[in-house]
């Protein structure tokens, strides 16, 4: 495993609790009772695909050389330009890159110097369930890179949210089954952030996906990891999916205008109009799927 020595260093400076193998072991085992023994293949593969590269954003003068003996393949995009800005973003994220193979893999950079905030747990394992998602070049998971088609003034791609709010989901899946093992690796279990529902996409975005999760949760999966949408296209119909989706986006537009924060009534009649049009198309899936049986 690549930067293994680097992460030690890591977890002296008390960025992950452990060593990565380690770490990673955990992730796998736990993403597979969450997704399904099937996926177990699958879900090993890609994380021992990934490639790791921690780095300290301030002290890493040698970044770009770190990056060319990592594992992945450099091409034109990745100029020194850019992957010296990934560095001095100092975020831990996760990047579609060609594997030494040629075949889609994920790089996740981990900022080691990052201070514990209470989040980075729950970060770490939703950036591993992004690299689970990586099946081919164009998209991760639901989310289509390619697609430009931006949907609001955030300018979001257009299944991004949903694929976001799916991944917050199964990262805090995730985590319930390691701290029903007593499995904590970044923060301990007092330091953790005690609403980990708001992070990244909020809880009522969460409960809106969980709807649709908790009725089609083996399409999902299988079309989330296998970038074949058409299993869960032809369960609850294309049609439907993409109702549902934009209202997921125009939901994302109301939240992102204050809707939780100091929305007025204005915005919150229209939250409740797009929750109603929310029943009729889960109402229109549910008779849908029925009849494909
Ligand atoms: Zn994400």
């Amino acid at each position: 495993m690549l930067e293994y020595e680097r992460l030690e260093m890591g977890y002296c400076m008390g960025f992950l609790d452990g060593n990565l193998n380690e770490i990673l072991s955990y992730v796998k085992e736990a993403y597979t009772k969450v997704y399904g023994i099937q996926y177990k293949k699958l879900i090993t593969d890609r994380i021992d695909s990934g490639v790791y590269i921690c780095y300290d954003k301030d002290s890493d003068s040698d970044f770009y050389d770190k990056c060319l003996k990592s594992g992945f393949k450099l091409d034109h995009e990745y100029t020194r330009l850019y992957l010296d800005a990934v560095k001095d973003d100092g975020n831990l994220f996760v990047m579609h890159a060609r594997g030494k193979d040629g075949k889609p893999i994920g790089v996740m950079f981990l900022p080691i110097s990052k201070e514990l905030d209470g989040q980075v747990e729950f970060a770490f394992l939703h950036e591993c369930g992004h690299i689970i998602d990586i099946s081919n070049f164009e998209a991760n998971g639901f989310d289509l890179y390619g697609d430009f088609h931006y949907v609001n003034p955030s300018d979001y791609r257009e299944y991004e949210r949903f694929n976001e709010a799916l991944t917050d989901i199964f990262a805090l899946e995730v985590i319930d089954v390691l701290h029903d093992a007593n499995i904590y690796f970044a923060e301990g279990k007092n330091d953790l952030v005690s609403n980990t529902e708001e992070i990244n996409t909020t809880f009522q975005m969460k409960e809106i996906v969980r709807v649709l999760l908790d009725n089609y949760r083996d399409e999902i999966i299988y079309s989330k990891l296998t970038g074949d949408y058409s299993v869960l296209f032809n369960k609850v119909g294309k049609d439907n999916f993409e109702k549902f989706n934009n209202i997921i986006n125009q939901v994302q537009c109301l939240i992102d205008g204050g809707l939780f924060i100091d929305g007025d009534n204005d915005l919150f009649a229209q939250y409740y109009g797009f929750l109603e049009d929310l029943e009729m198309v889960y109402n229109n899936m549910n008779k849908y799927s029925s009849k494909s049986i």
